[in-house]
């Protein structure tokens, strides 16, 4: 064996060989196997998961891909609520901000939560700014959840006087101007975003 074997984050050209299948899983998207070897179907960055043995290539081009897909978390505003629903328009598709691009989607209020929510603005007012995970896509529009810890109001301001709440407990949040408590479906990070966005 002398040829070095390929690590995480290696550059590899399409065609070029990655391995054999008994060391990883190919991934069909990005290589394609020929007598148990592995070769890249394209050229990009090499990204091997060590739990699976998954060898995938990524390009920068999927990482900042426009196309939405289903499981991509993504940042909007809350247009309007509905008896069972909330619109959202989203511009942020896994950490990248696409400013010419607008996207709607809707959570249905039995996707806001694990646990039970009542009514929809015990848990998203407009404006508010949410973080939540592409479920389904119906045409032009996807069906988002919000249902996990991470996802849910990452920004909100005072229905009342427009200031910027502060989280005082759980899905509660206070504003210090005028002292109106609203209650919200938050993320684990609300206040604390640390959500390094790409331009
Ligand atoms: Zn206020």
């Amino acid at each position: 064996m002398s040829k070095k074997s390929l690590k995480d984050g290696d550059i590899v050209l399409t065609g070029e060989k990655l391995g054999v299948v008994e060391e990883f899983l190919p991934d069909k998207q990005s290589t394609f196997t020929k007598d148990g070897k592995i070769f890249a179907s394209k050229t990009g960055m090499i990204s091997i998961n060590n739990k699976e043995r998954k060898i995938v290539i990524s390009t920068h081009q999927d990482k900042d891909r426009k196309v939405v897909k289903i499981g991509d978390i993504v940042i909007g505003v809350i247009l309007f609520l509905r008896q069972y629903s909330v619109g959202i328009s989203f511009y942020t598709i896994n950490n990248k901000i696409h400013f010419n691009s607008s996207y709607f989607g809707n959570i249905h209020v039995s996707q806001i939560s694990d646990r039970y929510v009542e009514k929809i603005n015990d848990a998203f007012q407009i404006t508010d700014i949410v973080r939540a995970r592409v479920i389904e896509q119906d045409y032009n529009e996807y069906k988002l959840s919000t249902a996990s810890n991470n996802l849910g109001v990452i920004y909100a301001d005072c229905v009342i006087c427009g200031k910027s709440l502060i989280k005082i407990g759980h899905n509660k949040l206070k504003c210090d101007r005028c002292g109106n408590v609203e209650s919200r479906k938050l993320s684990n990070d609300y206040g604390n975003v640390s959500n390094n966005l790409r331009f």
